[in-house]
Formats: C-alpha cells, sequence, structure tokens
C-alpha cells in the first residue's frame, strides 16, 4: 500500500466527520452534546463495554453502535452506501463463522470471488487459509470467524482508501466487540496497520503478540502474498504455532 500524505488522510477525516455530522442531523440532533465526545452525553452512551476504546467510536452511526448481536449489525449497516465502493460491489462481504470464537481472522477486503459469492476468503488465498486453519490447526472454517477491514471490493483488487476504511472500520470494530475473540490473527500488511495504526512494515509486526483494545493480536502475512512467495508459509506457519499454543493455554 502506498503511504498516505497527510492531505489525503485529512481528506478522509474530512468525509468521515461530515457524514457523522448528516447523521446526527438527520436524527434530530443539532449540537453536539458537553461531554457527549467523552462519553458523557445520555444520546451517546450505551452499557459499558467490556472491551475499552472500542466503544463509542465518533463516526459510527447510531444503529451500528447499538447494535447488540452480529445479525443486528448487519442489518445496521444494510444496502451500503456509505462510501464509493458501494458502486462496484456486487455483494456486501459482512464476515463469516462463529459468533461466539475464540479465534477470529481479520483480513483486507473482498477480492473478486468473494464480491461473487458474498463470503470472505473464497478464492486462491481463502483456500490457503481454509488449510491454514483446517489442516494446520486443525480446526473448523467454522469454529473461528473470519472478516474484513473493509466489506465491499475495491476496483481492480486496489487497497482500500482511507476515506474507505473511515467509512467501514466502525463495522470490524463492532464486529469485534460482538464476538469478543480472545486471539486476533491480522492477515497481512494492511489489515494489521490498519488495526494497530501502525506504520511498521508487516516483516517487523509478524510473529510478536501485540494488543487490540486488550485483544491479543497475531500479526502474520497474508495468504495472497505466500501464494507469490511460498518459501514464506514456514514463518506463518511459527506464527500459527504461537497462536495454538496460546488457545491451549500452554504459554501460561
Ligand atoms: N483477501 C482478503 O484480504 N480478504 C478476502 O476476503 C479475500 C482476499
Amino acid at each position: 500500500m502506498s503511504q498516505e500524505s497527510a492531505p489525503e488522510e485529512l481528506a478522509a477525516v474530512a468525509v468521515a466527520l461530515r457524514r457523522h455530522l448528516q447523521r446526527r442531523q438527520r436524527a434530530g440532533i443539532r449540537v453536539v452534546p458537553r461531554g457527549a465526545l467523552n462519553g458523557a452525553s445520555p444520546a451517546a452512551t450505551r452499557d459499558a463495554s467490556p472491551i475499552s476504546g472500542i466503544e463509542g467510536d465518533l463516526f459510527a452511526d447510531a444503529s451500528v453502535d447499538q447494535a447488540r448481536s452480529l445479525e443486528d449489525l448487519r442489518a445496521a449497516i444494510g444496502d451500503c452506501r456509505r462510501c464509493k465502493l458501494c458502486s462496484g460491489r456486487r455483494h456486501i462481504v459482512y464476515g463469516v463463522g462463529n459468533p461466539q470464537a475464540r479465534l477470529m481472522f481479520v483480513g483486507e477486503g473482498p477480492g473478486r470471488d468473494e464480491d461473487l459469492q458474498g463470503e470472505p476468503f473464497v478464492g486462491r488465498a481463502g483456500q490457503l487459509l481454509t488449510d491454514i486453519i483446517t489442516k494446520g490447526m486443525e480446526l473448523k472454517r467454522e469454529d473461528v470467524y473470519i472478516a474484513n477491514v473493509v466489506k465491499c471490493r475495491p476496483p481492480e483488487n486496489r487497497n482500500p482508501e482511507p476515506d474507505e476504511v473511515a467509512a467501514c472500520e466502525p463495522f470490524l470494530k463492532k464486529q469485534i466487540e460482538l464476538i469478543r475473540p480472545e486471539i486476533i490473527v491480522g492477515l497481512g500488511k494492511f489489515a494489521v496497520q490498519t488495526l494497530l495504526q501502525s506504520k511498521v512494515p508487516i516483516s517487523k509486526l509478524r510473529g510478536a503478540w501485540h494488543s487490540y483494545h486488550g485483544i491479543k493480536l497475531m500479526p502474520t502475512y497474508h495468504p495472497a502474498y505466500l501464494l507469490r512467495n511460498p518459501a514464506d508459509k514456514k514463518l506463518v506457519w511459527e506464527d500459527i504455532k504461537k497462536v495454538l499454543k496460546e488457545m491451549r493455554g500452554e504459554n501460561a
């Protein structure tokens, strides 16, 4: 992914802020109440969240923020038109798997096959991820949860742009909050750098434990990268073995 310039980042913030203010206006909220930004406003608060820092995203729709289940959240996303990716998509690729999964995989965004089928990681890279889960970890695909940073396919499989991430990331944050996995495996540079809000290269981040709002995060290479660089599969296997040890309580 190319490094965003400050004007691009500023543009993304401006787009997200404008949408947020428009939504507030549509909801009849004309002023930002004193304290609303730190969660003190009755309109902005909900039950205490078990995952600190995820809750109360300034840019999240009220219906997204208030979702109590993955189904509620999917309904809140609706036939999403919040960013320009909607114009080229066939399906919103929401996520798949066990709503109570201990382990969640997060990728970048749907490719062609995912866009056609409406399910994440079903193309060639997806087959490799499925092999990692089923053959490597001896789990079922249905045991884990799989989602992406953006839910609609970027044209020509380009990286999602900052305004697209700004529009879509609240959905991923809410999915994580609802599932509350013990461990997230971040797949590839884009997903990991987005989750960690970092510019550190994936080669430096992978293989070590990080924290996503208190949830253990293991960055590793993206399966699509592994299709191009099969020699690095052994590094991913090392990362996955650390995840397995953690899940089996062998790191205590
Ligand atoms: N690559 C991703 O990052 N996500 C998918 O769902 C498919 C390919």
